[in-house]
């Protein structure tokens, strides 16, 4: 963590912390964030938005509340396309492909459902038929963490 994001934590004012309302949502174009937070001490608020994937604290409270989710690449897709597309969306790094390979098709990615539903989306676009559906937690499908497959800072750019 860096000081930059202790000041999205830590009130500036009194030092108490935020509790935040996080809501992620998804039209037409990738997902977008935004961050409410009041802080327990004082009067204090904070606002913040982003494209690109909720630092991991966010994340967490949008999963509590709307569970985490699986991009799912229907049978039949072709791997080396899918993982093309995938790479070429994600900006997926050459090396941590072949963790996903080995789910194409199935469930690939694990994340939030408008980031899920986005990629979905976009895949479809492009020819690869994916859905959605909701991660049982009690199996470990292989799916992968979205956010720990994206370069650090990563943000989707408007397709
Ligand atoms: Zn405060």
């Amino acid at each position: 963590m860096s000081d930059d994001s202790d000041a999205l934590f830590r009130c500036q004012r009194c030092g108490e912390s935020y509790d935040y309302s996080v809501y992620q949502s998804f039209e037409s174009g990738p997902p977008i964030w935004s961050a409410s937070g009041g802080c327990r001490g004082c009067e204090g608020r904070i606002e913040i938005d982003g494209g690109g994937l909720p630092p991991a604290e966010f994340r967490q409270i949008i999963y509590a509340r709307e569970g985490v989710h699986e991009l799912v690449i229907a049978p039949g897709a072709d791997a080396i396309s899918t993982l093309r597309e995938l790479q070429a969306i994600l900006e997926i790094p050459t090396k941590s492909l072949a963790p996903l390979a080995k789910n194409v098709p199935g469930p690939v990615l694990w994340g939030t459902p408008s980031e899920m539903k986005w990629l979905a989306s976009v895949l479809g676009g492009r020819g690869i038929t994916a859905s959605v559906s909701p991660k049982d937690p009690a199996t470990d499908s292989g799916s992968l963490d979205l956010k720990e497959l994206v370069p650090e800072g990563w943000e989707p750019s408007w397709m």
